[in-house]
């Protein structure tokens, strides 16, 4: 084994190139450092910070007024205690919603400042509901996804249902990589419908974890082959009832049985395993609201859909389509899930319906390695993929290597992994093939995985450059679908 470690160093890179069609065992280690593939960086807002640790000061000054002139009323001095309680009122009102603001754009912030929740219950009752609690909950986790293509940054969102309550869940450290649909256990503060969990990463029990998942840690994506049957919803708003493309338009986008649409793409990426089959319907006219306000759409597209006859139980697999721009996203999508959900903001750009797609089916981007000369992931960053940056112009190209694996279209048998130093064949990943379509290299001071794999210029392939259809493609994932594919050598 450590020869094989030590040729894996030594041999020359450009051997791969040696052939079109029968690949030799022949790696480089690259030299780079593996970054977090998407590191959220909060700006510093003293201003805030200074306003909310005000408006508690201003609390406490009102609670700590209204104690002392309640102790004279009851001994029968005479005093108003219903002024200082309305002033009490009015400023846990204020610092509420100051507290409630920072829940979604810093959440740490938010707990920083979230002081209150041990002395909630020494405020009179009708304060109490104003102020921050500790709660442990236990409900069902939507995982939602956006997309900024443009700036090139994606986000996360969390949802947790606990019976009819809906709430926004935030997580300060690493959250739970779970698929949508996952029953977990927040540990957080919580105020009116945001939960923000502290400390943000599981600890062993007895102490109290942020999060526990009732759920295996590394998800397995299910229920990717077979027929998709989806419903996608048009909707428009009664303050903008522009429709940009005809829902027959956008029935040849998703189901068309010729040409780029959802079913051929994928239909051809899993080897005729997934087909995208189902209806579209609208447009149906929603109130508009000022701001993204997706969810709120979602439930009203729904009623509205349910009230002219459609069963939307019926399909597990929704797509919404909204023609607007008060959303700062291309698209959104739920990692997964039973019903899996799609938000499409860009309504004529083909690829983001590829791309959300591949998220409800479960796996994440696809980036790539940059080095100028240090190295870092770039988010989006693989070209020659629709979960990277190739969305928006004509080519839509096939899933790599590692996704066709997460998505269960290339099995076993057909990935060969690397026993030691030897010669391996394995043979174009885009068509119906008798032999292995990747290569995979255990690499065990990362417990990630080199795949090898080799695109040929074919179907959706077509108009892959030739420096890519040259050699292999080498990309490192470590299996688990909530992390990034990453490139670290097109050919
Ligand atoms: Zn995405």
């Amino acid at each position: 084994m450590d020869d094989f470690k030590e040729d894996l160093k030594n041999i020359d890179k450009k051997r791969l190139y040696q052939s079109l069609f029968v690949l030799f065992l022949l790696i480089t280690i690259p030299v780079g450092v593996r970054l977090a593939g998407q590191v959220q960086v909060f700006t510093p807002k003293a201003q805030t910070s200074d306003n909310i640790q005000a408006l508690t000061n201003q609390l406490l000054e009102a609670k700590k007024d209204y104690t002392e002139v309640d102790i004279l009323e009851r001994i029968g001095i005479g005093a108003d205690t219903k002024a200082n309680l309305t002033k009490m009122t009015g400023a846990a009102a204020a610092r509420k919603a100051a507290l409630l603001k920072e829940a979604e754009t810093d959440p740490k912030s938010f707990l920083d400042h979230a002081t209150l929740a041990d002395q909630r219950s020494d405020f009179p009752a009708p304060v109490q509901p104003l102020l921050e609690e500790k709660r442990q909950t236990l409900g069902e986790l939507t995982v939602l996804h956006a997309d900024d293509f443009e700036k090139k940054v994606s986000k996360f969102f969390y949802k947790l249902k606990e019976g009819e309550n809906l709430y926004n869940v935030s997580f300060t450290g690493e959250a739970p990589e779970v698929l949508s649909g996952s029953i977990v256990e927040v540990t957080g503060i919580s105020l009116d419908k945001e939960i923000v969990a502290g400390g943000g990463e599981p600890q062993p029990i007895p102490t109290p974890p942020p999060f526990r998942v009732h759920f295996p840690i590394q998800p397995i994506v299910e229920g990717t082959t077979g027929i998709q049957k989806t419903v996608v919803l048009l909707v428009n708003f009664d303050n903008d009832r522009s429709e940009p493309v005809s829902a027959e338009e956008i029935r040849q986008i998703m189901f068309g049985q010729t040409g780029n649409s959802a079913f051929t793409y994928y239909k051809e990426n899993s080897f005729s395993k997934t087909y995208f089959q189902g209806d579209v319907f609208g447009w149906f006219t929603i109130p508009g609201t000022a701001d993204c306000r997706y969810w709120d759409w979602t439930t009203q597209a729904e009623k509205a859909a349910s009230d002219s006859g459609i069963n939307i139980s019926s399909y597990p697999r929704r797509v919404y389509v909204f023609p607007t721009t008060n959303c700062p996203y291309g698209g959104m999508g739920t990692i997964g899930g039973n019903p899996s959900m799609s938000w499409i903001y860009l309504p004529e750009r083909e690829g983001v319906y590829l791309h959300e797609l591949g998220h409800n089916l479960g796996v994440h981007h696809a980036n790539n390695l940059f080095c100028n000369p240090q190295c870092y992931e770039s988010e989006y960053g693989d070209p020659y993929e629709v979960m990277g940056y190739n969305i928006y112009g004509g080519n839509f190209y096939h899933f790599n290597a590692p996704h066709k694996e997460a998505l269960h279209w290339l099995p076993p048998h057909k990935i060969q992994i690397a026993s030691g130093s030897a010669t391996y064949r394995i043979f174009n990943e885009e068509e119906v093939l008798t032999g292995p379509q990747a290569l995979k290299i255990f690499k065990p001071d990362t417990l990630e995985f080199y795949f090898v794999s080799f695109r040929k210029a074919t179907g959706f392939d077509k108009t892959l450059p030739q420096e890519v259809t040259n050699g292999a493609a080498i990309h490192l994932w470590n299996e688990n679908p909530f992390r990034q594919t990453v490139l670290i050598d097109a050919a």
